[in-house]
């Protein structure tokens, strides 16, 4: 019998908590636009104010903060369409919702560990003061899970008279985040990196700082982001947060699978690179180089032997370049497209751990065979 697939892929979805899926299904049985004062529309509105509530305790906020739109991506755009005339910088390892959105932004690099360089930061505030400026740094990378010292560069941008938002769509339900002690000025979210549904997402506003909306029309969420909202996508989010925030502690323990494959695969080819393995990472990730082989052809030969990871940079088109993330880490192209991320969550257990490096194994056996026969 085929054993059943594994997947290995949580950092470009979460499959869905039955919780959300409850909430989901439980939101489409009521009628009401939140916006109409009849009994309907006040009972769409109460899912969306407890929803909110349960979201603003993800990031330790007042509801009130949190402003929901269609997905982390536009939750990006519109932190950065924000900035009106400030001048923008983002760390030089933001993912493409944030990258493509400012392209005229300055970049700071990271180090060879994947770790914002904070003295760049410093160095290119001080540069130019004809302007203040908006900074972009996430939370913690996709591709190589490292967590980045976003309080020190909140601290820093706030000294130089900055505002700073910060892409927590992966570290949220993975590590704890309280949005105060960050020192974000604004925030963003996605619900299905942590159980919810796709196709919703926020943006948490530190009060005081206005944004600037994108989409205009009727005045939902505070005139911040018109459109009659998405209350079964809100109630699935409200519900993931609820259960990431009581599971916050089991989202540890997948370090002990991810070490353990780590510590496996290293026992196997000591000269494999474990990207951002020096530094602190989210627990559940790992990037994974193997020499001579395409991050494609990995992941190819992953999904023949039942299990989903993905490589580098997978984008929208389906098509893997080379991975900028490493690239910024100062890895050379070919190496760059040579890696493939582990992204493991709670489905996961010590059996899969065995399949996952078994199917390693015989994959760089192959490529050594190939490579001595040529
Ligand atoms: N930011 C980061 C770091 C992400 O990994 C992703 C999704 O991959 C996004 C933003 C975009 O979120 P969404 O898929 O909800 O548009």
């Amino acid at each position: 019998m085929t054993p059943a697939p594994v997947y290995m892929d949580y950092n470009a979805t979460a499959p869905v908590l039955p919780e959300a899926r409850a909430a989901v299904a439980a939101a489409l049985e009521i009628t009401g636009n939140a916006s109409s004062v009849h009994g309907f529309g006040r009972a769409a509105r109460r899912l969306i104010d407890q929803s909110r509530a349960k979201v603003a305790a993800l990031v330790a906020v007042a509801p009130e903060a949190v402003v929901f739109t269609s997905s982390g991506t536009e939750a990006n755009n519109l932190a950065l369409s924000s900035a009106d005339d400030r001048r923008i910088f983002v760390s030089a390892i933001e993912h493409d919702s944030i990258l493509r959105a400012a392209p005229k932004a300055g970049r700071i690099p990271v180090d060879g560990d994947g770790v914002l360089a904070l003295d760049a930061l410093e160095a290119a505030l001080a540069k130019d003061k004809s302007a203040p400026a908006l900074v972009s740094v996430m939370l913690a990378n996709n591709e190589t899970g490292v967590i980045q010292p976003v309080a020190e560069a909140a601290a820093v941008a706030h000294r130089h008279g900055a505002i700073l938002h910060c892409d927590a769509v992966q570290a949220a339900g993975k590590i704890a985040i309280d949005m105060n002690a960050l020192g974000a000025d604004l925030l963003t979210l996605s619900a299905h990196k942590l159980g919810g549904p796709a196709g919703i997402g926020a943006v948490v506003v530190r009060g005081g700082i206005a944004l600037k909306p994108m989409l205009l029309g009727g005045g939902q969420e505070g005139w911040r982001r018109a459109g009659t909202e998405n209350i079964a996508g809100i109630a699935g989010f409200g519900a993931a947060a609820e259960i990431a925030v009581r599971d916050l502690d089991r989202a540890a323990w997948l370090g002990d699978l991810r070490d353990e494959i780590e510590r496996r695969v290293l026992a196997i080819a000591p000269e494999v690179p474990i990207y951002g393995k020096k530094a602190r990472r989210l627990a559940n990730t790992s990037c994974v180089g193997m020499p001579g082989v395409k991050g494609e052809t990995q992941v190819m030969a992953f999904d023949l032997a039942g299990i989903a990871v993905s490589a580098g940079a997978a984008c929208s088109s389906g098509k893997v370049a080379p991975s900028a993330v490493l690239q910024a880490m100062s890895v050379g192209k070919d190496a760059a497209g040579q890696a493939i991320r582990i992204s493991l969550g709670r489905g996961n257990g010590p059996n899969d751990i065995g399949r996952f490096v078994a199917a390693w194994k015989e994959l760089l056996d192959r490529a050594r065979q190939l490579k001595a026969a040529a």
